[in-house]
């Protein structure tokens, strides 16, 4: 078929360019280690086009590189490149923007595992300077700018509080005084909101997360402009060797199919169960972009085209036992980490945090023992809803 119009974002997703052989309609996985050449020339050649050429699969595999591309146009940017976890790209992102002794400005609240790659790995053992921000105020970050500040990095919104950053402010921010810009824009997942079209350079994905959609992958995405992304593939990438497994890939490719439809199904369950909670009489707060209450509703309008099924609600109660009771009682929200899957998970902060902090510490936080968090997944809204109203009764 001839292309007469650029595909719209469900066709490039659902449909492949190539025919596959014998016609399957699911491309075959190449789940090997490494190609063969024809002749001395050949390999010859394919070492002076590394980026485009199948060698090892340590660097590039042709079902990696399919889901690449079809990532690389949904997020419109020029290149991407996987990873086997979030983690993964996201380490091998700030390893590629910091030098040591470089300062990076990043927003309290970060997500935990990449805060503590900075501050517990990259600040003792490379003397990397990193301040925190709250970041609502493009004040915040210009404040912050130090004369070795290479790195902004934003999460938004974030995956704990939910606040938003202006990201096109701090994109021009930062260009304006030759710092790069990252953020982690797993929360919107790359249907609601499109950073690299603010001006960030590189934009992150944990793919366990909504793009991965079914709870069987981990892995991680960076997208970028051709120039910074090729040069992340051939150095963090394939020297620090996180390449992500052809199966993973494969599995992601499967999932980019529906990925259009699960969003807009999250946001109307998501919806539909935060106005629930915000007008139950038992829950004192809700933390969601989506809420009525939401301090950055016009920031929000202006960045973001959509919500997704991730917030957090406040119990209005201490007592662990009945916390525990509402926890436990409910049926379809089940208890674990992670979210951003088919089904919904509840999580209590309080879990992890009783185990690191004092009960001081813990105090000073801000959250309380009835602090829930939940990922609203694609059963029916209704049933979910009855679910927390049900175990809302033991509050
Ligand atoms: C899960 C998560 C990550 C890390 O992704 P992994 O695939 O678990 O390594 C990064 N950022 C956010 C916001 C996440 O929720």
């Amino acid at each position: 078929m001839s292309e007469s119009k650029k595909q719209n974002i469900e066709t490039l997703l659902a449909h492949d360019e190539q025919r596959n052989p014998n016609g399957a309609v699911v491309p075959p996985i190449y789940q090997n280690s490494l190609f063969t050449f024809e002749s001395w020339d050949d390999i010859d050649q394919a070492f002076d086009n590394r980026m485009e050429s199948f060698i090892y699969t340590r660097g590039r595999n042709p079902t990696v590189k399919q889901v690449e591309e079809k990532l690389a146009a949904l997020c419109g940017g020029e290149k991407a490149q996987l990873f086997p976890s979030g983690m993964g790209a996201i380490s091998a992102a700030i390893m590629h923007c910091v030098n040591a002794g470089d300062h990076i400005i990043t927003i309290k609240n970060l997500y935990g595992p990449a805060n503590n790659f900075i501050s517990s790995y990259l600040k003792p053992k490379f003397n990397v300077e990193v301040t925190y921000v709250t970041g609502k105020d493009i004040s915040d970050f210009e404040n912050a700018i130090q004369d070795n500040t290479s790195l902004i990095y934003l999460e938004s919104p974030s995956s704990a509080v939910f606040s938003l950053q202006d990201i096109e402010a701090v994109a021009k921010l930062a260009k304006s005084k030759g710092i790069k810009t990252m953020i982690d824009n797993t929360w919107t997942s790359p249907i609601f909101q499109k950073p690299l079209a603010m001006g960030i350079d590189l934009e992150i994905h944990s793919c366990s997360k909504y793009i991965g959609g079914h709870s069987d992958v981990v892995a991680g995405l960076v997208v970028g402009s051709k120039q910074e992304v090729e040069s992340i593939s051939l150095r963090e990438f394939e020297w620090i060797g996180a390449k992500i497994a052809p199966f993973e890939a494969w599995l992601l490719l499967r999932s980019l199919r529906t990925l259009p439809i699960r969003m807009r199904q999250h946001q109307e369950n998501a919806l539909a169960v935060a106005e629930f909670l915000e007008n139950h009489p038992k829950i004192q707060l809700l933390r969601y972009p989506g809420a009525k209450s939401f301090d950055q509703k016009e920031l929000a309008k202006k960045q973001m085209t959509g919500l997704t099924g991730l917030m957090g609600f406040q119990l209005k109660t201490d007592d662990l036992e009945k916390i525990k009771a509402f926890v436990n009682t409910l049926k379809y929200f089940h208890l674990g980490v992670s979210w951003g899957g088919h089904e919904s998970l509840i999580y209590a902060p309080a879990i992890s945090y009783l185990k690191e902090l004092s009960p001081d510490q813990f105090a000073g936080l801000g959250i309380s023992l009835g602090d829930m968090r939940i990922s609203v997944g694609l059963e029916n809204k209704e049933d979910l809803i009855a679910d927390l109203e049900r175990a809302l009764e033991l509050i």
